[in-house]
């Protein structure tokens, strides 16, 4: 056995939970000082630079959203893998319970979670045997947000926008542009691509995925696609998606290509998507004892340097201030693009709360009530109460078959989520005098302490991140992208990106 290797795993998962690879926080660095400064976008990236720094300096998770962990495990010959296997398991459940990840793992036809982010395919662990004599674990923490933006395209294709995509590298050029834009703020932007051109279906995800692992600032060795990383990289900014789909300059930190061999009738391109909460770290163990000889992506002899060198979100004095519950005057006098800081009850609801609602009432009053789509990362103290460790928005589409519905039956005047809702929730919006704020996607640690405090929950036979919290904020900050006046900001940035994806397209 190999004695350290357990707690060398926990080390690994709690690190990359809490603390950006250094490649990642370069370009999230630069994303910050290229957009100009007081706009929406600008905004974002202050509150997400200061959630980047909240959660490294307090061993926070950077979002709540833990995702799936994904390890890739070398190994020498002879390595007893079924017994690292559950090793990695056990330090899972751990950082589980210690509330550094959340959990995660749902049984599909029940919907039950299991509490432990353990359960048939999750974790997913990937051995491969080496000729070297240590051990190498590298670990992804990748969320549903971003996972749900993944694309794969069978060439040749029609694609909206640019035309036909044929079986070519400019082909697989059109739909990486065609992912981008269509992810727009949905997998929080800005985020960074792994890319697979062949393979099958099931293998080419795969490898796609894998490109993640590789640093921002590396060159592919295979020089065609070491043009196309760069050709991409080169335009696809001017879409204008920008930081959370508010529109701005940079839309994508990253690029990776593989290639893989295909059957003569198939011609796949797949794309993962991970968003700029790009949690990737990796260790060396020595094969003996398990313990830490190095870590990779990251050098712990350097010092972290903070994203920010002020306080982070200031105020300009535009902000409007919303104490909920809200009434319906103050709520139709918003428009797209007012930031607002609210202040009072708010309780979370995400799918499972959703899904209750259409078929049972409330378990409190939601009249003039702000609903959060948030599964927050919540932990029972020792004295009985809970404590909400981090609490960023969940992407708000998956509840749009519902949405208008429980504005409607229920009164509630205000959602905040990310990422946008569609038509039916504008209609909504607008028959009932609400709005949708778009609070900053994977800024957990600086939601979490907006939260005054926790007052309740109901429904948490649903699981901690499904269960409806009842919460108490200050100063909560979101800005208006639909507002009741039939206004979406996510309609106007998708169509405007879109004639520039028109233009990429000839290009
Ligand atoms: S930053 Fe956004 S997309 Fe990424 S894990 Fe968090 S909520 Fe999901």
């Amino acid at each position: 056995m190999v004695p350290s290797f357990f707690d060398s795993v926990l080390e690994l998962i709690i690190r990359t939970t809490t603390d950006l690879p250094p490649d990642v926080r370069a370009a999230m660095a630069a994303t910050l000082a290229s957009e100009p400064e007081g706009t929406r976008a600008s905004q974002a990236l202050t509150i997400i630079a200061q959630n980047i720094d909240l959660a490294a300096a307090a061993e926070g998770a950077i979002c709540q959203d833990t995702g799936m962990p994904t390890f890739e495990v070398k190994v020498p010959v002879g390595a007893n893998q079924i017994w690292m296997r559950q090793q990695i398991r056990e330090a899972v459940a751990e950082a589980t319970r210690r509330g550094k990840l959340r959990p995660n793992s749902v049984d599909s036809i029940t919907g039950k979670n299991s509490g432990d982010n353990l359960g048939p395919g999750t974790p997913i662990i990937h051995f491969e045997q080496w000729e070297k004599d240590e051990i190498d674990v590298r670990l992804i923490l990748k969320g549903g947000g971003c996972e749900n933006t993944n694309a794969q395209y069978a060439l040749p294709m029609e694609l909206p926008h640019l035309g036909r995509a044929d079986r070519s590298l400019e082909g697989v050029r059109k739909c990486i542009l065609h992912a981008v834009w269509q992810a727009q703020g949905k997998g929080c932007s800005p985020g960074a691509v792994g890319v697979c051109i062949g393979g099958d279906r099931t293998s080419g995800y795969l490898r796609a995925k894998e490109q993640l692992f590789r640093t921002l600032d590396d060159v592919n060795p295979d020089e065609r696609l070491a043009e196309l990383e760069a050709s991409i990289m080169a335009t696809v900014n001017t879409l204008g998606v920008g930081p959370m789909g508010f529109g701005g300059r940079v839309s994508l930190i990253g690029c990776k290509i593989a290639a893989l061999n295909r059957l003569p009738a198939s011609f796949f391109v797949s794309v993962a998507y991970d968003c700029w909460a790009f949690r990737r770290l990796g260790v060396v163990l020595n094969a003996s004892t398990g313990a830490i000889e190095r870590w990779l992506y990251r050098d712990p002899s350097h010092p972290v340097i903070p994203m920010l060198d002020q306080a982070g979100f200031r105020r300009s004095g535009r902000e409007i201030a919303l104490q909920a519950p809200l009434g319906e005057a103050d709520v139709r006098a918003l428009e797209v693009g007012d930031l607002v800081l609210i202040s009072g009850r708010m309780f979370t609801g995400r799918d499972a709360v959703h899904s209750y609602l259409m078929k049972q009432d409330p378990p409190v009053d939601l009249n003039g009530s702000v609903l959060y789509h948030c599964g927050p990362v919540a932990v029972k103290q020792e004295a009985g109460d809970w404590r909400i460790n981090a609490a960023g928005p969940t992407t708000s589409i998956r509840e749009e078959p519902y949405q208008g519905e429980v504005i409607r039956r229920y009164g509630v005047r205000a959602v905040v989520g990310k990422g946008g809702m569609g038509p039916k929730t504008l209609a909504a919006l607008r028959e009932h005098g609400a709005v949708y704020l778009n609070a900053i996607g994977g800024a957990a640690q600086f939601y979490a302490r907006c939260i005054e405090r926790v007052d309740g929950v109901s429904l948490l036979e649903l699981g901690t991140p499904e269960a409806m919290w009842h919460l108490t904020v200050r100063d909560f900050p979101a800005i208006v992208t639909m507002d009741a006046h039939g206004n979406s900001l996510h309609t106007d940035v998708e169509e405007q990106s879109g004639r520039q994806l028109e233009a990429l397209a000839a290009v």
